[in-house]
């Protein structure tokens, strides 16, 4: 986590003497910054931001079903703005980028940061994970309670939470990267192998739709590679399709 952007966020959250998630205006703080929101039909990105002589446009594409990625969507673009010094600038954002399935940019992961940290702050996440185990209910439970899309709310769960979670992020058929807890019981996966077919992700890239639902799964299917690699280990495999892109992000967790 870049430890500049999360500071920019908090610092913004305690000046608004901000105090639950409830209370996360994105549309008045960015008018306290002469910052105007806009829906429009975006054709090669998911979000931009214009600021300049004082003023700022972020455009979000209309046609994101999600409100919770419409609204992190939102959060990454102040990103840019607060991370930035508030100088003049303009950013064109992808897909790609916003939902963290490419992190190549610093500017881009950077707003991310901002964004999570802005949207789901590190002490209320804790909070609202602690002792809880790892289910697809309490991902979608905290996506709905900080109002973000599921996707960000289970990176923020590999990075924060305190139960066993591997994510995987794959694209075309190959694993673009991962992020493993400290503790989980398996470490490797290779950056770009390719998705296995004994996995449920192979699924989705054979074409098929594939359910939000958690399934149970050979650690093989995942782990052949690990040092740890223990014979007939369950685990389990939810997976959040993201189709625009042809990537899938993976959920592995403990039985
Ligand atoms: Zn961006």
């Amino acid at each position: 986590m870049n430890i500049l952007a999360k500071a920019n966020a908090k610092k913004l959250l305690r000046g608004l003497f901000i105090d639950k998630p409830g209370k996360i205006d994105l549309y008045a703080i960015a008018g306290c910054e002469n910052i105007f929101i806009e829906e429009k039909a975006l054709e090669s990105c998911e979000g931009q931001f214009v600021f300049k002589s004082g003023m700022g446009i972020i455009s979000v594409d209309a046609e994101l079903a999600e409100s919770g990625q419409k609204r992190f969507t939102i959060a990454h673009e102040l990103g840019h703005y607060f991370n930035s010094g508030k100088k003049e600038n303009s950013f064109f954002c992808s897909g790609l980028d916003i939902r963290g399935i490419k992190q190549n940019l610093y500017a881009e992961v950077a707003a991310n940061d901002f964004a999570a940290e802005l949207l789901m702050p590190e002490e209320w996440f804790s909070t609202f994970t602690k002792g809880k185990k790892y289910s697809k209910f309490i991902l979608a439970d905290a996506a709905q309670y900080f109002n973000t899309s599921l996707s960000a709310a289970a990176l923020r769960y590999a990075e924060i939470g305190s139960y066993p979670v591997a994510i995987i992020m794959c694209r075309d058929g190959a694993v673009k990267w991962s992020r493993i807890n400290k503790y989980f019981p398996f470490k490797f996966i290779r950056t770009g192998s390719k998705v296995s077919s004994s996995s449920y992700a192979y699924e989705f890239f054979k074409g098929e739709k594939i359910s939000n639902d958690p399934e149970k799964i050979l650690a093989d299917a995942w782990f052949w590679e690990d040092f740890n690699y223990k014979k007939d280990y369950f685990l389990y495999e939810q997976n959040i399709p993201m189709y625009r892109y042809n990537s899938v992000l993976t959920i592995l967790w403990e039985e």
